[in-house]
This record gives C-alpha cells, sequence and structure tokens, in this order.
C-alpha cells in the first residue's frame, strides 16, 4: 500500500462540476486531489454522457476565470432569442438578447467537448492530481486538522477540506448524514442531436406541453454545414423506453410533430438516451472539514437549464471564500460559504419545480393562469428583463467571479 499522500482539499466527484472546482482551486494555489470513481477512458467515450448545457452568461465568466473558456468558445453556439410556447396556445413570450444589448443569453456546448477540456486543464496543472477509477468509499476523522479518505483499492489520503461533488447520490453526504428534500417527477428527459432543413438562428424554443417541456436548443453547424440543434424531451417514464427503442422513423416522425415546420424536415442523428428526473436538496452544505457543491447538494429538473450554472455559482463562492486563508477547512469559511450559496439553490429548486407544475396542469383555470402569466410578462418590460437576468445567470447576489472577467 502506499504511502498516504497530504493535500489542501479533496474532491469527491470529477464531474464537470468538481473538475471546474478542481481547476480553480488549483489556480488559487491549494494542493488538489480529484477523485472519480470512473476511469478516463469511460468518462471521455462517446455514450458516456451525449448531453448538450446552456452555460449561461454568468457561468461563462466562472469558465474564463478557469482558463476553459477560450479552449471552447469557438466551438460554443450563442443562444440569441428564447421563445416559450404554451401546449397550443396562440400566445408566445420571446426574449431577445437585442432588448438587452448583450452579445448571447448563453452558449450551448456539448458535455463532451467541454468534460474533454477540463480533464485536460486538470491533468495539466501541476497543483492537481487526477484520480480515476477510484472510489471514496470511507472518511476518517481520528485527526482533528485532516480528514483521511480511504478509496476502494484501499489506498489513503488526507487533505483539509473534502468536498462532495459527487452526484446526486452523493456518499460524500450520506457520510455527513446530512437528509435530502426529494421529488421525483416520474419523467426522464430523452436526450438528442437532430439535422434539420432550417437554420436556428440562435434561437432556444422550450415548447411548454402537459406531458412534460419539449425544449430544442441551437447547436453549431457540423462540418458539412448542416444545421444542428440539441433536443431535450421531457416524457413520463413509463413511456421513456418506447422512445428510445422505437425505429428512427417513428421517432423522427415524432419529433417533426413536436417541432412543426419551424425547422423544415427533422432527422435525429446518433444515439438517444433518456435522464431520470427528480429534485434533490440537501438540507446542509457542510460539516466537520467537509462540505457539497453541484448536485450533491442540489439537483433539480432541467426544465430551465440551471443545474451546472448553478453548482458553478456554488464553485465561485467557495473558492472566494477560501481566498485568502490558511487554513480551507476552518469552520467560519464553510459557514460562510453556505450561506451565500443556499437562499440562490433554493429559490431556483422552487421555481423550476413550480414551472413544471404550472405547466403541465391540463386544469383550466391553471392553464387560464399561465396564459394570463405568459401575456403579461411579454407586455411588462421590467418583468421581461427580470427573467431574461436569471436566464443569463445574472441576477441577485452573485459570486464575483460570475459577474465579471478581469
Ligand atoms: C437532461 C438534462 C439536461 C441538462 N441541461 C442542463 C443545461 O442546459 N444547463 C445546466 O446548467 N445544467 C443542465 N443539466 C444539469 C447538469 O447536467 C448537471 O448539473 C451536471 O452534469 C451534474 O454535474 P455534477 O458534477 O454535479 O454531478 P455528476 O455529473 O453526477 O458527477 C458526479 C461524479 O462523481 C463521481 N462519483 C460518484 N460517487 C463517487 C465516489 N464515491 N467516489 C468518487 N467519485 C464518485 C461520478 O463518477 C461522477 O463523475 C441538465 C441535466 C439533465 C439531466
Amino acid at each position: 500500500m502506499k504511502e498516504n499522500t497530504m493535500y489542501d482539499i479533496a474532491i469527491i466527484g470529477g464531474g464537470l462540476a468538481g473538475l471546474s472546482l478542481a481547476i480553480l482551486l488549483g489556480k488559487q494555489g491549494w494542493r488538489v486531489a480529484c477523485i472519480d470513481r470512473d476511469d478516463i477512458q469511460k468518462q471521455t467515450g462517446a455514450s458516456y454522457d451525449i448531453r448538450t448545457t446552456a452555460i449561461s452568461y454568468g457561468s461563462r465568466n466562472v469558465l474564463r476565470h478557469a482558463g476553459i473558456w477560450q479552449d471552447m468558445e469557438e466551438r460554443a453556439q450563442p443562444i440569441k432569442d428564447i421563445l416559450i410556447l404554451d401546449e397550443d396556445s396562440p400566445i408566445d413570450l420571446e426574449f431577445k438578447t437585442t432588448d438587452i444589448e448583450a452579445e448571447a443569453f448563453g452558449w450551448i456546448v456539448d458535455n463532451r467537448d467541454l468534460r474533454e477540456t477540463l480533464i485536460r486543464h486538470v491533468q495539466g496543472h501541476e497543483n492537481i492530481t487526477h484520480l480515476t477509477g477510484e472510489s471514496a468509499t470511507a472518511f476518517d476523522h481520528s485527526d482533528a486538522n485532516t480528514v483521511t479518505v480511504t478509496l476502494a483499492n484501499k489506498e489513503t489520503l488526507s487533505a483539509k477540506l473534502i468536498v462532495g461533488a459527487d452526484g446526486r447520490n452523493s456518499f460524500t453526504r450520506e457520510f455527513m448524514q446530512i437528509g435530502t428534500w426529494e421529488h421525483d417527477y416520474n419523467q426522464n428527459a430523452i436526450v438528442c442531436l437532430i439535422n434539420h432543413e432550417k437554420p436556428h438562428h440562435g434561437v432556444a424554443l422550450e415548447h411548454f406541453r402537459s406531458q412534460g417541456p419539449f425544449a430544442v436548443l441551437p447547436f453549431t453547424d457540423d462540418a458539412d454545414g448542416n444545421h444542428q440543434s440539441a433536443v431535450v424531451w421531457s416524457v413520463e417514464r413509463a413511456d421513456s423506453e418506447k422512445w428510445l427503442n422505437c425505429s428512427d422513423d417513428v421517432f423522427n416522425a415524432a419529433l417533426q410533430t413536436r417541432c412543426g415546420t419551424r425547422f423544415g424536415n427533422i432527422t435525429s442523428i446518433g444515439s438517444r438516451a433518456a435522464w431520470p428526473l427528480t429534485l434533490k436538496k440537501a438540507y446542509s452544505y457542510i460539516g466537520n472539514r467537509m462540505c457539497l457543491v453541484a448536485e450533491a447538494a442540489h439537483g433539480i429538473h432541467p426544465i430551465a437549464g440551471q443545474g451546472l450554472n448553478m453548482s458553478l455559482r456554488d464553485i465561485a463562492a467557495l473558492t472566494e471564500n477560501l481566498k485568502d486563508t490558511k487554513d480551507p477547512g476552518d469552520a467560519s469559511i464553510l459557514k460562510a460559504y453556505q450561506a451565500n450559496r443556499r437562499g440562490d439553490n433554493f429559490g431556483m429548486a422552487i421555481a423550476t419545480d413550480g414551472l413544471n407544475g404550472l405547466f403541465g396542469s391540463d386544469i383550466s383555470p391553471i392553464r387560464a393562469m399561465r396564459r394570463f402569466g405568459l401575456h403579461a410578462v411579454s407586455k411588462l418590460p421590467f418583468a421581461k428583463k427580470f427573467f431574461m437576468k436569471q436566464a443569463m445567470g445574472a441576477g441577485g447576489h452573485l459570486p464575483d467571479l460570475v459577474r465579471e472577467f478581469g
């Protein structure tokens, strides 16, 4: 067995959030270990994560600070407009970047591209050790100034702070005995890429339907100039297998019906995958020399494309709280981090949960109410501006790394 290695900070879970945090902390001068149970080959495989992510304007700033965005921006598709449709109602709501003189609400990136770029930066950083293909299986607090992590291969390492970035079913959270508020939407999100005849003009379409929201997100043209978009289609869980396994003809016809004529002829390309949709919110983010970030702390419905954006705000806040400190596990720093992030994350969890309930309802008074709401927002410039700022990740109290780049 190897000798126990000492780090300042050990991050359990090297998904998109854990990797981003490792880079920001490594740049701040901390000695960081980033541990993930999946090996590199698996993580960078074509079928590991076929999703795309809407990176908000604010999250772009965080990724710029990390030095990641500069490597990705030419492949990122700007979101110029957001178009919201309600079932078959003639009332729509359109947010345009020209209304607020911004370059984009956000950008759509390929998760595989983002993960590979993050991994390259993590592995190229002298302060970061990337341990993959190894799970954290136990934590030990017998030394007051460090926590010792045991890996599945029985090797150990110690750190002054442990950050749980190990996803919705976080082992770190379980060890910390932190409970969760949970809601199962009984929906799966079917995701795939499509080719389409007409250009998307950078419009992100969110069509609320009673069976679940259907989103078409603009994506960069392929090398042959074919127009592409990413589909996130929420279906009842019982129907998920049917849509995953049906023939291309049946699947394309279903997509075409839902997209109408807006994009011309549509063909799905590559594979399809399904993600179970749940809400999970940790009651606390902190413990003795331990804290939670990202989906280990909060997992939400992707209805507004905000899950990773919230996580990048956690990461920005934690990094800022750790600036100019000697002991990263200091309880007062962890308390400040939690105070910084809980309100924003709670608000977004409630908002996405409410949106899914409101727009998923077939009950006439609720339908009338939401149509009135859409109409009202479309006619009230201040309300429109408020929602546009939220979509850009630029509303409310923000960590500096989100607000600015300099
Ligand atoms: C369909 C869909 C669409 C979405 N679209 C958007 C969007 O447009 N915009 C947006 O902001 N967000 C979006 N999200 C949310 C976003 O994808 C997630 O928030 C993000 O991928 C989760 O990142 P994470 O790193 O927190 O968790 P995970 O990706 O779950 O990573 C956790 C990591 O921890 C590792 N791990 C687990 N246990 C251990 C252990 N014991 N030891 C070591 N490692 C461990 C796992 O291997 C994994 O790599 C979407 C989500 C879904 C489902």
